[in-house]
């Protein structure tokens, strides 16, 4: 029994009634040296990192639905960044690249939504992110695909109002699936329910009210999204 409900974050999976319900949020900065660099960073002298978004971030955006994701607060600068998700199945502790794979239990596509400006300000200042990326519906998600063995590389893009913003392939990614899974386990008990934002392509960018946002990975899914 509880003091008052407890809230259970989850996510739709594609072919079953039952949902994913969501553990944590990992999500990994700078995995793509086009967006590092955009960003400011050298990919070649600085590795990816990993960064935490809450698990109630997750916002399930239905396949041929439009999710309205209201413009939040204390930003002038909310960016877009479209990326393939790791649903992670099965738990693990200092996983081996070569075992990474059984952990997976599918994959999604989403969109780690960052107040651009804040993350800057704190970053300047080596302070953590969480106003900058962990806010309310700060990570629209589609539907898990529960497939065991995507075929990389694959497309990922993402257009605004009809135009081609993001377009790159998983095989750019710095750090592989199997190689994020690996990294992460060293530092975290994975769980079934954790999923991990991949990192996104360079072409990040500002949006406003108004817009429409459509992005995908081949082979995964669709995400629609229109900020209000
Ligand atoms: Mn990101």
């Amino acid at each position: 029994m509880y003091v008052f409900p407890p809230t259970i974050s989850s996510v739709p999976v594609i072919g079953r009634e039952e949902e994913y319900p969501v553990h944590r949020i990992y999500c990994v900065g700078c995995n793509y040296a086009e967006h590092a660099r955009e960003m400011g960073a050298d990919p070649d002298r600085e590795p990816p990192f990993f960064f935490c978004k809450p698990a109630d971030a997750a916002a399930p955006v239905l396949d041929g639905q439009v999710f309205e994701l209201a413009y939040p607060p204390q930003t002038d600068d909310l960016h877009h960044e479209i990326e393939l998700v790791v649903a992670v199945g099965k738990a693990g502790w200092d996983i081996p690249v070569e075992k990474a794979g059984d952990h997976v239990y599918g994959y999604a596509v989403g969109l780690d939504m960052t107040r651009r400006d804040l993350q800057k300000v704190m970053r300047a200042s080596g302070r953590p992110w969480e106003i900058g990326k962990a806010f309310d519906h700060s990570a629209p998600i589609t539907a898990i695909r529960p497939i065991y063995d995507l075929a990389h590389p694959v497309e990922i893009w993402l257009n605004v109002n009809g135009r081609r913003r993001q377009h790159s392939d998983t095989g750019k990614l710095i750090w592989s699936i199997p190689e994020i899974i690996a990294h992460l386990s060293r530092f975290f008990m994975l769980q079934p329910g954790d999923l991990i934002f991949t990192g996104t392509p360079a072409g990040v960018g500002a949006v406003v009210r108004g817009d429409s946002l459509e992005g995908g990975v081949e082979g995964v899914g669709t995400l629609r999204v229109k900020i209000v």
